[in-house]
């Protein structure tokens, strides 16, 4: 007799090979996982995952040829396209192997692919397998990246100095400056990246990391521009089974720091698995953070790409004796522990689209320093529309720093926006309970999932 699982059908993902992109991944197969679906993984030997995280999950490894020096060059999207071209083959071998195992397509139900991840739609249709696309950003994202397209068309990309403050049609309350113009690549290759990954067309579905409350309206434009079955699933780590996703060791110690201090003191700072901050940079917000007198836990993460990551290890004296015990530092924290702590009381974010989601999630009000790409598009929102955060103007500097940790941690406007982040906390706890968007959005997807699509 057929167990649950085989009739169901095998879900293949295909994450998008970075820590931001891989941590939603996993998440969704874990939720789908537990509601009866066989899932298998296809991944990059680049920041592969730890396989022995998911017992129940089966793994397939491409042989990709990323060299040191693709590591070292920090350009993302070269990266990404060298990837794409890599994996095609082992992709298609992969499926093979279940097909032939399983008999003529009745073993894999679908591929749920990251739309950066572009190879998956040639081998899916050679195959006759239906698609699936999971955004790992935000919904408001997609559509302010499938814009770039026209812009640069319209020779407004560079974005002349004279309308970057103007705000973006249809995309309130963005102004061309926020929008995700990346800085880790070229432009040309990040156009052609879009072009490509704007394969969202072809999949059967659009699953997102978001919640209907939060982003209804750009929600709304994204199921009239691709006229396919939206899922908003999110946030996925409330959604299914705890999963571990970090590429990193976590350093567990600061939990026991984050003990040790009082209620809603402390504040939090990372920018994420990608983002970095430079030695003149790591050095103002060294002596910001301790000028504000406010308990701190900075995470610090190494990277051989990273200018700034050596100036903590060495350091110098005066600043190790100022802080003594008030400050904890880690190079990659168990985040949404952390941000879950009653100690933490605010978060100094570059404003990855996880981040911020974990940081509404948790009622913790936030710091935005945005970097690039995306963080833009969320620091925005953060700031303007859900105003939950408060955005660090300028550039990084000793007394910026000092002022806006005060403001955050001690002040009536950190105090307002603490109500704020509390009041949409409960809105996303409601949205994961029966009856919420959330969980009703997932039954559908599972449904949907179900039904015979091809
Ligand atoms: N993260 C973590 N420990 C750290 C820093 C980050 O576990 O010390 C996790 C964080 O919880 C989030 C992910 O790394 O899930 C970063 O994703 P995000 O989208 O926020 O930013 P990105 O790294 O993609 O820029």
């Amino acid at each position: 007799m057929a167990t649950q699982e085989q009739a169901n059908g095998r879900l293949v993902l295909v994450p998008g090979p970075f820590q931001g992109h891989l941590t939603p991944m996993l998440q969704l197969g874990a939720t789908l996982h537990s509601r009866g679906f066989p899932v298998t993984v296809f991944h990059t030997q680049f920041n592969s995952p730890d396989h022995s995280a998911h017992p129940d999950f089966d793994f397939i490894c491409s042989n990709d040829d990323v060299s040191e020096n693709d590591r070292r060059s920090g350009n993302l999207i070269r990266l990404l396209n060298k990837l794409n071209s890599s994996c095609e083959a082992s992709f298609q071998e992969g499926l093979r192997g279940y097909l032939e195992k399983e008999g003529q397509g009745q073993g894999i139900k679908g591929i749920v692919f990251d739309p950066i991840m572009y190879f998956t739609e040639a081998v899916a249709r050679r195959l006759n397998i239906p698609r699936f696309c999971l955004i790992t950003n935000s919904a408001t994202t997609s559509l302010a990246r499938a814009i770039l397209p026209q812009l640069k068309a319209e020779g407004l990309i560079p974005l002349p100095d004279s309308i970057k403050q103007d705000k973006v049609p249809k995309l309130h309350p963005l102004r061309f400056k926020d929008l995700p113009v990346s800085t880790v690549g070229d432009i040309s290759d990040l156009l052609q990246l879009i072009q490509l990954a704007g394969n969202m067309r072809t999949s059967s579905a659009i699953i997102l990391n978001s919640i209907n409350f939060l982003e209804e309206s750009s929600l709304a434009q994204l199921r009239e521009t691709y006229g396919v079955p939206i899922f908003p699933i999110g946030p996925l780590h409330k959604m299914g089974p705890e999963t571990t996703t970090s590429l990193m060791e976590e350093d567990e110690r600061c939990m026991a720091w984050l003990d040790k201090q009082e209620d809603n003191s402390v504040i939090y700072i990372s920018v994420g698995s990608v983002a970095s901050m430079n030695s003149k940079q790591m050095e103002e917000m060294a002596w910001g953070l301790t000028n504000s007198e406010q308990p701190f836990l900075w995470v610090n993460r190494p990277s051989a790409s990273i200018p700034g990551s050596e100036w903590i290890e060495s350091s110098n004296e005066e600043f190790k004796n100022s802080v003594k015990d008030r400050g904890c530092i880690v190079k990659w924290a168990p985040q949404r522990k952390v941000l879950a702590h009653r100690a933490v009381g605010g978060f100094w974010s570059h404003c990855g689209w996880n981040s911020t989601l974990e940081s509404i999630c948790e009622g913790v009000p936030m710091i935005c320093q945005p970097c690039f790409g995306d963080q833009l598009v969320n620091a925005r929102y953060v700031t303007h529309e859900w105003r939950v955060g408060m955005e660090a103007e300028g550039e990084i500097e000793r007394g910026m720093v000092e002022e806006a940790v005060r403001r955050l941690m001690a002040g009536k406007e950190g105090e307002e926006m603490r109500e704020k982040v509390r009041e949409l906390k409960q809105g996303i706890d409601a949205s994961t309970c029966e009856g919420g968007s959330s969980l009703e959005s997932l039954k559908e997807l599972v449904e949907f999932l179900l039904l015979p699509l091809l």
